[in-house]
């Protein structure tokens, strides 16, 4: 039983099916609409989704950008060009993509329709669980019933604001980090004519770096419509997501920068405001029955623009490390266990170093320019190798036909019986 049908959930629900277990997902909102913006996929998730036969379908809809801009927020120069396109492909052997969420997470649920073992019910909030030696039960608030499902295992998928998560013990839950991300999107001919011209040449991921700011712009939709998102320090608004931001403080916190950038801030008149949490000690196994997944064990900061990448590499190592006996799961989860921690601890890591170079300042910011402008770029690539080519995961190619027959494994076969 899978709790959120977000990309840790959907994601998890095809690794586990490839498994040959039987699953079934539950999320509270009715529909999944548009909800998110943007998204960065590099080779260390395409590489799973390609395996689970959803980068396909995600394709059509996703631009793949030939480099990575770093540019200086107040003049406009570009500090480093890092090529992205067949550069990565080659070097990590899995593209290096841009999209937006609801592109993702629509390539995520075809695939989930259309897998005979899996069933997705919206509407179903999972308002409480037990775990016992054999599995876990699931009592679901469906609006005008209360269903219990029970089955081998649940994961908790159910992001930043899991109550999987904070149920029964008691676990310091996701802090605000101080920053705000704000997101928009103009379609591409939309696009400021200034902004057009600081542009670089082709579909490219620029980011503008500034002192304890910065500006991130890409094409999604198949590139007919552009994302921004901008980060700036901020005070904690509570619990808060994803509401109507002010665009004249957003003009404000990029005060003295260039032109083009005022003027996109303008033109994309509803820009969304995320205050930006942070689980500050990742935890993913509750029981043996019970398991975290994605933003709900160890939401992280966008700025190594990972978290996503992470949902997928945890839901496919964790149905690879349970795809054995049922008697080897609690070793399987302990290594699990461990080598998602060390993972999300080093990209947690890259994510602080990312902050300090982007948002430097005074002598910081001129030696973090003299750095980016002198490296030779393939060094810039070679310090990513250990993040996007990693292929740690344990979950190897699925052959399509191959799966093992959900009897011979200790499936996930929710019981359903009504109660209250
Ligand atoms: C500004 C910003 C930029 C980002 N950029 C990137 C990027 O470039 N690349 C990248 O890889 N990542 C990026 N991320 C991170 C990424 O968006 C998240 O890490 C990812 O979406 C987390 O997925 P999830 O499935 O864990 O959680 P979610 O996507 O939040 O899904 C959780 C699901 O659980 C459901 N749910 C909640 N409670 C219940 C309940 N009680 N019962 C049933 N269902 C429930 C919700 O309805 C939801 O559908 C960014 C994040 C932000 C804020």
């Amino acid at each position: 039983m899978i709790s959120g049908a977000g990309i840790a959930g959907l994601t998890a629900a095809l690794a586990f099916a490839a498994k040959g277990f039987s699953v079934a997902i539950f999320d509270k909102t009715p529909r999944l609409s548009d909800v998110g913006a943007g998204l960065q996929l590099a080779p260390n998730a395409t590489r799973l989704l390609a395996r689970l036969g959803v980068l396909e379908r995600l394709m059509a809809h996703a631009v793949i950008p030939d480099a990575l801009y770093l540019q200086n927020g107040t003049s406009g120069e570009t500090l480093l060009r890092m090529a992205l396109g067949d550069a990565a492909e080659a070097r990590w052997n899995a593209p290096y993509l841009v999209c937006h969420r609801a592109d993702l997470q629509a390539a995520l649920v075809a695939a989930v329709s259309e897998h005979p073992d899996i069933t997705l019910s919206l509407g179903s909030n999972v308002v409480s669980h037990r775990a016992d030696q054999d599995g876990a039960t699931v009592q679901i608030d469906a609006g005008d019933r209360i269903e219990e499902h029970r089955g081998a295992l649940l994961l908790g998928c159910d992001g930043v604001w899991s109550t999987r998560r904070s149920a029964g013990e008691h676990r310091p839950g996701a802090a605000f980090t101080g920053h705000i991300a704000w997101r928009a999107s103009l379609p591409r001919a939309a696009l400021p004519q200034a902004f057009e011209n600081l542009l670089p040449e082709g579909n490219s991921v620029s980011a503008w770096l500034g002192r304890g700011v910065h500006f991130i712009a890409y094409p999604v939709r198949a590139g007919k419509s552009f994302n921004f998102v901008a980060i700036t320090k901020g005070r904690d608004p509570g619990r808060e997501w994803s509401s109507q931001g002010d665009s004249i403080a957003l003009s404000a916190a990029f005060s003295g920068w260039h032109r083009a950038i005022h003027d996109v801030i303008r033109a994309a008149e509803q820009w969304t405001f995320w205050p930006l949490f942070q689980i500050a000690h990742p935890h993913f196994t509750l029981s043996e029955r019970v398991v975290l997944l994605g933003d709900a064990a160890h939401a992280m900061t966008p700025f190594a623009a990972q978290g996503a990448a992470m949902a997928i590499e945890d839901a496919c190592a964790l149905a690879a490390a349970l795809s054995g006996e049922e008697t080897g799961w609690p070793a399987s989860l302990a290594r699990f266990n461990r080598a998602r921690l060390t993972r999300i601890a080093s990209v947690t890591r890259r994510g602080l170093l990312n902050r300090f170079a982007y948002h430097a300042a005074g002598p910081f910011a001129l030696g973090r320019n003299m750095l980016l402008r002198s490296r030779p770029p393939e060094r810039f690539l070679a310090d990513l190798d250990w993040l996007y080519g990693y292929d740690g995961t344990g979950f190897g190619p699925v052959e399509v036909g191959a799966a093992i027959p959900p009897s011979a494994l200790p499936g996930i076969s929710p019981t359903r019986g009504e109660i209250g």
